[in-house]
């Protein structure tokens, strides 16, 4: 079991990696996964994200701590356990986000880390399907990541939302990907042909054909090997037995923004005080691992309808199975389709110097079973959600104890800076306007839950402490940055102080993005594949 690079997780980061370092088809490459297998139906059809939500076969289903912002309530953190990670599990949204989301990487510490520089990798990352005013569909780019406009398959009640952005003066924009990210639009999602296009599917699977990759599934790493200041292996299990492997280049850490910081915990590798506290030797004492959790929380009302929406389709059985028919024989129709469809970057306020909000506008609405379970409700409704886009307050990942099967605490620290509440009450005032829009009014029966229509900004805020979710976009817990102080690592995500380590997915962003974050955080990996391999390049040049 000796390679060049071992990567311990096979998520969003992780599949990048493996392509990428590989591709010259000499480096030996282990990449060790938890979970299992993707070769699921509801991993692979685009409406099947409600049934992946709580499966305990493909998602760690983790739960935060009581959350003094959320007045004391608990969130269910989802993260997937499974190749592919949580990109096999998400909601397919692909999101770049806003060009100063990556200019604020470059000026918390992260050199060389820029909208620039994100740009020009996202345009290596991604190829495009969209629909030409001829109505053929044409791909534009070469990148392995399929994002696919899907607007022809988007149900028709989805048009309302873009109708009420009019009305309101609201920008539209073709693509929030594109030239003029700020407005409403319809979202793309990481679809090829009818199927989810995982990370997996975009990267892992092409590795894997070049002979030169290794996957172990089902084995879980316990703990990094380190040696004289360098990391040297990794120590797994796979059921009873305990196994190493030994990478002779890097070990580099791709296991989420809940796993990466409580392996490096679990390691020796932070806070001194909390692992002497479990009683694990400290290896290289790193205040930041696990501080800097950022997260997106987003406010959801749901409307019951006066016209058909996807409830009237999928909330039956009858429409079910016509749309599974549908599927199985064209692979288009409403199970083609995420339910985020509509949305984008909005002001909340004329003064706000970019876009604060990110809206959400789904033809569809739900109840939740007590199993965690997402449950289509069966007469016409339809969901409007708004997130702050970029929040101020920092909460922590933090082991529970020395055992690598006890999972971490969670701990959001939601709404404890100031900011956060005055954004809180921005969303509720943007949701509610979006909500009295003439045509959203023509077709809204009743609300259902609380009626914002009627809050003031007192109320708005409790409402959001009362309601408002996750919409899980943890990042920064091993966050770049200049030096210790502020960081877990350096602009070239090595690990401060600690050879041969890097920690490479979500949780090295120095700053939350304002979007949907499976995008930049695939961006990132194949950065810092680029990274890792100059870096390989230049040792053997100086040996
Ligand atoms: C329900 C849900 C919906 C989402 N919707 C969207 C969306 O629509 N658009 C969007 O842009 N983003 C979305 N996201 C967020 C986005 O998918 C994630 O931020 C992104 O996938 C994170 O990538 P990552 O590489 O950091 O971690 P992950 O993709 O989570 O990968 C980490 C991998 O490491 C494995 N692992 C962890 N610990 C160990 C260990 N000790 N040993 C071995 N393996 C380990 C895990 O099993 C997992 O496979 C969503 C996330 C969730 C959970």
């Amino acid at each position: 079991m000796e390679f060049d690079y071992i990567i311990v997780g096979a998520g969003s980061a992780g599949c990048v990696l493996a392509d990428c370092l590989g591709r010259n088809g000499r480096a030996r490459i282990l990449v060790i996964e938890a979970g299992g297998s993707d070769a699921r139906f509801w991993i692979k059809v685009p409406v099947g994200y409600g049934f992946t939500f709580s499966d305990p076969r493909v998602n760690w289903r983790y739960s935060a701590e009581p959350d003094a912002g959320l007045n004391g309530r608990k969130g269910y953190w989802p993260r997937g356990r499974v190749i592919g990670g949580s990109g096999s599990i998400n909601a397919m949204a692909w999101v770049r986000g806003l060009a100063h989301d990556f200019d604020d990487w470059e000026s918390a510490g992260a050199a060389g880390w820029n909208w620039q520089t994100a740009r020009a990798v996202y345009d290596r990352l991604e190829s495009h399907s969209e629909r030409g005013p001829d109505g053929k569909v044409r791909i534009r780019g070469t990148g392995p990541m399929r994002v696919s406009d899907l607007g022809a398959q988007m149900h028709p009640f989805s048009s309302h939302f873009l109708e009420a952005a009019r009305e309101l003066d609201w920008p539209l924009t073709d693509d929030m990907n594109g030239t003029t990210p700020e407005g409403l639009s319809r979202y793309r999602s990481t679809v090829r042909n009818g199927i989810r296009c995982s990370p997996a599917d975009a990267f892992l699977r092409p590795a894997l054909k070049r002979g030169n990759v290794k996957v172990l599934k089902h084995a879980l790493v316990e703990r990094l090997l380190i040696q004289d200041g360098h990391a040297t292996g990794v120590q797994y299990r796979v059921g009873d037995q305990v196994m190493t492997a030994h990478a002779s280049g890097e070990v580099i850490v791709s296991a989420g923004s809940v796993n990466s910081p409580q392996l490096l915990q679990l390691s020796g590798i932070g806070p001194s005080g909390l692992l002497r506290s479990h009683g694990i030797a400290v290896e290289r004492g790193l205040e930041q691992v696990g501080k800097g959790l950022q997260d997106h929380l987003a406010i959801t009302h749901h409307f019951a309808a006066s016209e058909p929406t996807l409830n009237n389709r999928l909330g039956h059985w009858r429409g079910q199975l016509m749309a599974g028919l549908q599927y199985v024989l064209t692979r288009k129709g409403p199970l083609s389709v995420p339910v985020n469809q509509i949305g984008g970057f909005i002001r909340s306020d004329a003064t706000c110097t970019a876009p604060d909000m990110q809206v959400f506008c789904n033809p569809v609405s739900h109840s939740t079973q007590p199993s965690g379970k997402p449950l289509m409700e069966r007469d016409p409704g339809f969901i409007l959600s708004v997130q702050p886009c970029r929040p101020a307050s920092r909460g922590e990942i933090a082991i529970a104890s020395g055992d690598p099967h006890d999972a971490p605490l969670i701990r959001p620290n939601s709404l404890s800076d100031a900011m956060d509440c005055a954004a809180a009450v921005r969303a509720g005032r943007l949701l509610r306007l979006l909500a009295s829009a003439p045509t959203i009014r023509r077709v809204t029966r009743a609300p259902k839950g609380p009626d914002i229509s009627t809050m003031n900004d007192a109320e708005m805020l409790e409402n959001f402490r009362a309601y408002a979710a996750t919409v899980f976009h943890p990042c920064g817990t091993c966050r770049m940055g200049r030096d210790a102080s502020d960081s877990v690592l350096d602009a070239r995500l090595r690990v401060h102080g600690v050879q041969r380590l890097r920690v490479v997915d979500a949780s090295s962003f120095p700053n939350i993005t304002s979007g949907n974050i499976n995008a930049p955080t695939m961006m990132l990996a194949m950065r810092a594949a680029d990274l890792i391999l100059d870096d390989a390049r230049s040792m053997a040049h100086n040996t």
